[in-house]
């Protein structure tokens, strides 16, 4: 850096642009692989897709399952893992963590996801954004939805339902209050649309590096826009988007794995 702009507009700048903490997780040297998954989606309605994902929790060869997010069309509190599908969930979830680590980040569907649930399923707690550090990489994951930054009236309802204030006004209300909202999202696309924001917003691909660079990361694993694909976002970085599961009414069902030999996309095990 020469010349150009004085000290002080430097550090400025600098203040305007701040990482968002993001906590380390270390692989244990015994891991062979992880799989990633997210945006699954689960609800009664969809039984094909839960078996998928169940059968895959079962068998897949991998150390670990990290999810990251929207594993539920929407999660509306911890007190519906008593339900009949959810306690199905749970015991899908508690017998896979009995043979493998789970760990599970928070998406825009299942962000009231909490402790009792992550706890009865097994799961670790993955903030959002988190770095990996497995096989000799350093690896960022994040839902996505925090990186959509063009969508400004996502992000602000992103940050409302992710106050703690919202959070214990929503929570306070019953259960079925809640569920109702949870109707609402899957029948009314204007309510759905607030939770999940623009179909056609991406993640911002300059953000995107920024982050990797400041972590000393070269890839960042996301969902949330069910697109899957990677993409290099400069020389030496990229970003592999993660598959929605839907196999309901579509075919889509993938896993994004994680060895020493690198990124692989597979088809869920078991079935
Ligand atoms: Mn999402």
């Amino acid at each position: 850096m020469s010349g150009g702009a004085p000290a002080a507009a430097r550090a400025a700048a600098a203040a305007d642009w701040a990482l968002p903490s993001c906590p380390e997780f270390t692989a244990p040297p015994g891991w062979q692989a992880i799989d990633f998954i997210s945006d699954l989606h689960l609800s009664a309605a969809m039984p094909r897709t839960f078996d998928a994902w169940a059968a895959h929790l079962q068998h897949t060869p991998a150390d670990a399952v990290f999810i990251l997010g929207d594993l539920f069309e929407l999660w509306v509190g911890d007190d519906a893992r008593t339900l009949p599908f959810e306690r199905r969930c749970v015991e899908v979830l508690a017998d896979a963590a009995r043979r493998r680590t789970l760990a599970f980040m928070a998406g825009n569907r299942d962000f009231l996801l909490g402790e009792a649930m992550r706890h009865d399923g097994g799961m670790a707690d993955l903030a959002d954004p988190t770095l990996l550090a497995a096989f000799g990489r350093r690896v960022l994951l994040g839902h996505g939805d925090a990186l959509c930054l063009d969508d400004r009236p996502y992000q602000a309802f992103r940050a409302e339902v992710r106050s703690a204030s919202w959070q214990q006004r929503f929570l306070a209300r019953p259960l079925a209050e809640r569920q109702a909202v949870a109707a609402e999202i899957r029948s009314a696309s204007a309510a759905r649309r607030r939770f999940d924001g623009d179909s056609l917003a991406d993640v911002d691909a300059a953000e995107a590096l920024r982050w990797l660079r400041a972590l000393g990361a070269a890839e960042l694993v996301h969902g949330h826009t069910h697109r899957p694909a990677s993409h290099s976002l400069a020389p030496g970085f990229a970003r592999h988007v993660l598959s929605d599961w839907d196999l309901d009414q579509g075919e889509r069902a993938e896993v994004l794995r994680l060895t020493r030999a690198g990124f692989e996309r597979v088809a869920p095990a078991g079935r």
